[in-house]
């Protein structure tokens, strides 16, 4: 009984593996380089045990086949489905069992068993650097999340390009103009949907507001070229706006019908002097509309973001 990240250090130690970012456990086991990672997502928790092998001259669905055909994976608790050949790594995924917890004994059994299946299928890798091919002092490695080899001047050279494109990406200029404009049209657009599903069906649908944020993200992000704090302000803005938009255009297709039932002209300077009456006074309606707004803005907010561009070696 333990959680996924605690049987991964559990397992890990048993074959003397390396603890690195976010509890993955990696290094060498008789000669392949392994990795096991504990999942993240708490809802479904897993543990994905990674083996790296020499893949030059050998199909993935043969070595796949001779793994799941070897009787010491079968009694291991394996289940073929959740095994994948990408490349030159065999990626196996660990469900938790019915309370959603693991045991660091099987998953040292599996990846036992894992091993020893691939060595029936396939060599180890090469030890050499993943990058200048150097067989020198290129002990196993975590970079950005994923077991290798690389040695120390390719590390720093990975280091100094991660600096030279991340400096690249904040001193490209940000495009704000077309920025607003193209937050201001999206935000428009999504009003005019959340506006349109309203009287066609009578009802608000949270959905809209959360796709209006997507396309404002999205589009505000294009526009502008990057994303950074002022571009995830605007986009903020133009979704929550988005949603009080379409409460208005809502309000202001039944303004023109009654006018248009009289027979007379839509006084629309009237109705723009209505429009804080009118949100005020359908009230909870205004909230849940401004309420999706601000998740839509969530999620264009997210989109906006300034990007990383980071190398991270345990
Ligand atoms: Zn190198």
């Amino acid at each position: 009984m333990a959680s996924a990240k605690r049987a991964v250090e559990d397992a890990g130690k048993q074959f003397g593996l390396q603890i690195g970012a976010m509890g993955v456990a990696y290094g060498e086991v008789d000669g392949y380089l392994v990795q096991l990672t504990p999942g993240i997502d708490a809802r479904q928790p897993n543990v994905v045990v990674q083996l790296l092998f020499d893949v030059a001259g050998r199909d993935q669905v043969l070595i796949k086949n001779s793994i799941a055909a070897d009787p010491a994976v079968q009694g291991a608790d394996f289940a073929a489905k959740r095994l994948q050949i990408v490349a030159d790594r065999a990626t196996y995924t660990q469900p938790a069992n019915f309370v959603g917890s693991f045991s660091g004994d099987k998953l040292r059994d599996l990846t036992r068993a894992l091993v020893a299946a691939m060595k029936n299928a396939a060599p180890p890798p090469p030890v050499k650097c993943e990058h200048c091919e150097t067989t020198e002092s290129v002990p196993p490695r975590l970079v950005n999340g994923a077991v290798t080899r690389v040695c120390e001047p390719c590390i720093a050279k990975l280091r100094a390009a991660a600096q030279a494109a991340q400096a690249a990406y904040d001193a490209q200029p940000t495009r704000l103009g077309l920025a607003i404009l193209a937050a201001a049209g999206t935000a428009i657009l999504g009003g005019l949907v959340w506006a349109g599903i309203g009287i066609a069906t009578g009802s608000m649908y949270a959905m809209v507001g959360i796709g209006a944020g997507l396309l404002v993200g999205f589009a505000t992000l294009a526009a502008a070229g990057k994303g950074n704090l002022i571009v995830q302000g605007i986009t903020f803005v133009a979704t929550v706006s988005s949603a009080l938009l379409g409460q208005i255009f809502w309000g202001a297709f039944y303004f023109d019908q009654a006018f248009k039932e009289e027979g007379l002209d839509t006084d629309w300077g009237q109705f723009v002097q209505l429009i804080p009456r009118l949100l005020w006074k359908s009230g909870g309606d205004t909230v849940f509309a401004l309420a999706c707004g601000v998740i839509g803005a969530a999620m264009a907010v997210g989109i906006t973001k300034r990007q990383t561009v980071e190398m991270k070696v345990d």
